[in-house]
């Protein structure tokens, strides 16, 4: 049985109140792991230790140190890569082939900012003669990373190199439900020869983030979340004005015109909606098809549906595993239903696949739901699961204004061949990101993150650096006389 402990100030310690919560595997309810369950106070060690670290030596360390340390980070996950990717799978159900390229895009990450680093030399500013100008980036301190079960590792790294990168300390809380590769991590990190308190872990709930977020001695959130909790987070950060990064849901349109590749548009309709069973922030569950090629759409989907493999995320075989709770399962129950009363016709799915294998455990049919309207709660609402809503558009104009129609701005995509009407849509869907004729490619090179209520700033790219960065002016006047403003 696995046992996490938390990891504060360079040790390995357990909870105050030495708490635990049993680690559940999503595939067969079984317990998989004893995590350490922290409570407020451990918070505040961490975040004390991480001040001390942050106002000592960790300070002085040069850009070049910080790059290397970076790079070996990833030689460490290249290293460890198929346990890392054993261990997601096992906690979160996603398929063993999903966790494994989850793996690659971490070390990626880590070398992408390990570049973007050492690259970082500021800016020296045309002055006077006798006034050196300079602009600087400097780390902006004390970091609470707090972040979710759907992407654990994935999600960690995104903060974690650029924070580490730019010279700043850090605390991370994971999801308690998806604690053990972040626990991993942390072991792999306690391996490298970082002073006490660069890096902590605090694994636990709700009110250990919460900790982070009022903290007047953390300098900056960043949150991978849903919006409940990303509205507190925020809140709670006014205390000392802190910095604040919110990666948070979304309801993210895969619209398909008429003359589309329907061939590549229908198979990608399945990638978008049921990869890690729909549990994406950018998941494109909202699927609006052209009225001329809907039902003939739909029918090719409804053919596709039942052929999917569902199953052990570790069987080769499979294609889509369980979902991660049972919370999120009966959620997303409850959304199938809420869909039917409102009028959406069943076209498959909307269940728990029938046979004893999946008796135990959070499984979920991969849904279809057609005749959705743009007022339906199902077209509206993050459902975060293996579901499909279709509905139908008749023009171009008809299909943007219902797929801008949301709170939500994460991600968006537009099938389509006509390059004029593909650079219109991209351009006036108001979305972080718009993709054409494809679903899901991010890369740390581009910006992650979401317009309206989907965020507040960007990760990955370079400003998913500068995030992590105070800007400072320093001004040295080189040859100072009495200016003789107010007279002699
Ligand atoms: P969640 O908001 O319930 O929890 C996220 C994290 O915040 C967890 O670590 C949780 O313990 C912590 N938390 C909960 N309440 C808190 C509070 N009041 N103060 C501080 N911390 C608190 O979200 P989840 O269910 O774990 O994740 C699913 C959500 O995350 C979905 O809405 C999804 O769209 C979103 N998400 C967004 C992105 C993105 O890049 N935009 C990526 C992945 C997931």
């Amino acid at each position: 049985m696995i046992q996490t402990q938390l990891y504060i100030d360079g040790q390995w310690q357990s909870p105050i109140d030495q708490g635990t919560r049993a680690i559940v595997s999503p595939a067969d309810e079984t317990v998989i792991a004893q995590a350490a369950e922290a409570t407020r106070a451990d918070a505040r060690l961490a975040i004390a230790a991480a001040r001390r670290a942050f106002d000592g030596p960790w300070r002085q360390t040069t850009i070049r140190d910080r790059a290397r340390l970076l790079n070996k980070i990833a030689e460490l996950i290249d290293r460890d890569a198929e346990k890392l990717a054993h261990l997601e799978s096992l906690n979160t159900g996603k398929t063993l082939t999903e966790s494994r390229t989850d793996m690659g895009d971490i070390a990626a990450t880590f070398r992408y900012f390990a570049g973007l680093v050492a690259s970082e030399s500021g800016a020296v500013n045309e002055a006077p003669h006798h006034v050196i100008s300079r602009t600087l980036r400097e780390p902006v301190g004390v970091c609470g990373l707090i972040t979710p079960w759907n992407y654990p590792l994935l999600q960690a790294a995104w903060k974690i190199a650029p924070a580490l990168g730019a010279g700043n300390t850090v605390v991370i809380k994971p999801s308690n439900l998806t604690p053990l590769t972040t626990h991993h991590f942390t072991q792999l990190v306690a391996e490298l020869d970082l002073p006490p308190g660069v890096f902590n872990l605090v694994t636990g709930g709700a009110e250990v983030g919460a900790e982070l977020a009022e903290s007047t001695d953390v300098d900056l959130v960043s949150f991978t979340g849903g919006a409940f909790a990303g509205e507190s987070i925020m809140k709670a950060a006014t205390g000392n004005f802190k910095r604040i990064g919110l990666e948070l849901g979304g309801k993210n349109p895969n619209i398909v015109f008429a003359d589309a590749d329907l061939d590549a548009a229908v198979d990608y309709a399945l990638n978008a909606a049921f990869f890690h069973a729909g549990q994406v922030c950018s998941a494109g569950s909202r699927l609006m098809v052209e009225d001329s090629i809907y039902d003939a759409f739909i029918g090719r989907l409804a053919e596709r549906l039942p052929r999917i493999v569902i199953g052990n995320g570790f069987h080769g075989e499979t294609q889509m595993g369980p979902v991660q709770s049972a919370q999120q399962h009966e959620k997303i129950l409850g959304m199938v239903q809420a869909g039917i009363a409102e009028g959406a016709r069943l076209v498959h799915g909307g269940k728990r696949p029938p046979g004893d294998v999946y008796k135990r455990g959070y499984w979920l049919e991969p849904t279809l739901l057609v005749d959705v309207t743009a007022e339906m709660k199902i077209a509206k609402e993050e459902i975060f699961g293996p579901v499909i809503t279709a509905e139908r558009f008749r023009s171009e104009e008809e299909a943007l204004r219902a797929a801008n129609d949301t709170p939500y701005g994460l991600a968006a995509a537009v099938w389509t061949r006509d390059l004029d009407k593909a650079n219109r849509m991209s351009r006036a869907l108001r979305f972080g990101t718009v993709w054409v004729n494809d679903y899901h490619p991010y890369f740390p090179e581009a910006p992650w993150g979401g317009y309206k209520a989907s965020g507040i700033g960007r990760e990955l790219a370079r400003i998913g650096l500068d995030e992590y960065t105070e800007l400072k002016h320093s001004y040295i006047n080189l040859a100072p006389k009495a200016m003789g403003w107010f007279g002699a």
